[in-house]
């Protein structure tokens, strides 16, 4: 990371009286980690904060264990602050509604490890390197002037273990297993959250994974295999959305498949599309080519076709 952006990032954080801090549209563990991390610091450290993510707001219930969500604003309580803080953020368009708000703050420091990265911030503290912006995060924690705690590294190693898979994704360095070596020697426990992220799924969530597995297609062709999740699926087995987060990973159990595609229909008829890839496939260029983005091998884009088979077909083109 550069030494003079960390150091311009330390003087915005204590110049500003107000932080605004923000993370992507269904944020994930490492943008709910990141922002309850950060938040948790600034806040001991007396600062005014508010902090969430655009609509729809509630999280994936599997994330509720983790501390400092009192800390956190509904999507309409936000307002712009002296300074904006992006977590996990690519470009101000992941803000959704909320992107004006960043962007009206006196100053924004745009925190993330996306390669496609756009610098949108007044200062970016950006390494593609990172497994996680948790990573980073923790990682200048020092230099910006704030102290972690043990719930705040909680947070933190959650949002690390998420993003990598579990220590499995092609992101994991020897420095991401050194990060979590140092958080689990301050007294954080990987089997608490193993289990609270990990051994928390409903059972009519278990069900329906049965039933995207079922209906799942292999093209060996494209080494594709590919799922969809219909707004009916989900009111057939009572399920919300936001509890689907890792249903994408149990198709790549695959043998001999190169690509992963898991098509959900969200409630206006949008489809929302995850990919995944092994190693030597970027499928960053395919979401960014459908006007989405993401890493080398977990991207997503959102369809405009209004139809799941429509989207399949797109993709297959
Ligand atoms: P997901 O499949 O939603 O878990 O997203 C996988 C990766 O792709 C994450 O790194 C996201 O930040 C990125 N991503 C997903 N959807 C979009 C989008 N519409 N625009 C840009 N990046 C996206
Ligand atoms: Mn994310
Ligand atoms: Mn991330």
């Amino acid at each position: 990371m550069d030494e003079l952006e960390l150091k311009r990032a330390a003087e915005l954080i204590s110049d500003s009286g107000s932080v605004l801090l923000l993370g992507h549209q269904y944020p994930d563990g490492d943008a709910i980690g990141s922002v309850l991390a950060l938040a948790i610091a600034l806040a001991g450290g007396g600062r005014t904060v508010m902090a969430g993510w655009p609509e729809p707001f509630d999280p994936p219930p599997k994330y509720r264990f983790l501390p400092g969500q009192e800390l956190l604003s509904r999507p309409e309580e936000i307002r712009p602050a002296d300074l904006a803080v992006t977590l996990d953020c690519s470009n101000p368009e992941r803000l959704a509604d909320l992107s004006g708000h960043a962007l009206e703050c006196g100053a924004l420091i745009n925190i993330d490890h996306h390669p496609d990265n756009s610098r949108f911030g007044t200062v970016n503290l950006v390494d593609e390197k990172a497994s996680a912006t948790a990573e980073i995060v923790y990682r200048a924690a020092g230099d910006l002037g704030l102290s972690l705690n043990g719930d705040s590294a909680l947070c933190l190693y959650t949002g690390i273990v998420t993003d990598t898979g579990r220590f499995q994704f092609t992101n994991t360095t020897a420095r991401t297993l050194r990060i979590a070596s140092e958080i689990v020697s301050k007294g954080v426990e990987p089997n608490y959250v193993f289990e609270s992220v990990y051994q928390s799924d409903r059972l009519e969530y278990i069900r329906l994974t049965g039933q995207v597995m079922i209906e799942a297609v292999y093209d060996p062709e494209l080494e594709l295999v590919y799922g969809w999740l219909r707004q009916s699926d989900l009111e057939r087995f009572a399920v919300n959305m936001n509890e689907t987060e890792d249903l994408i990973d149990e198709l790549r159990a695959l043998k001999g498949h190169r690509v992963v595609a898991l098509f959900k229909e969200l409630p206006d008829g949008v489809v929302r599309v995850s990919l995944r890839s092994r190693a030597d496939t970027d499928i960053g260029v395919v979401a960014r080519r459908f006007g989405g983005g993401g890493h080398r091998v977990a991207a997503g884009y959102t369809s405009e076709l209004r139809s799941i088979d429509e989207a399949i077909e797109e993709l297959k083109g």
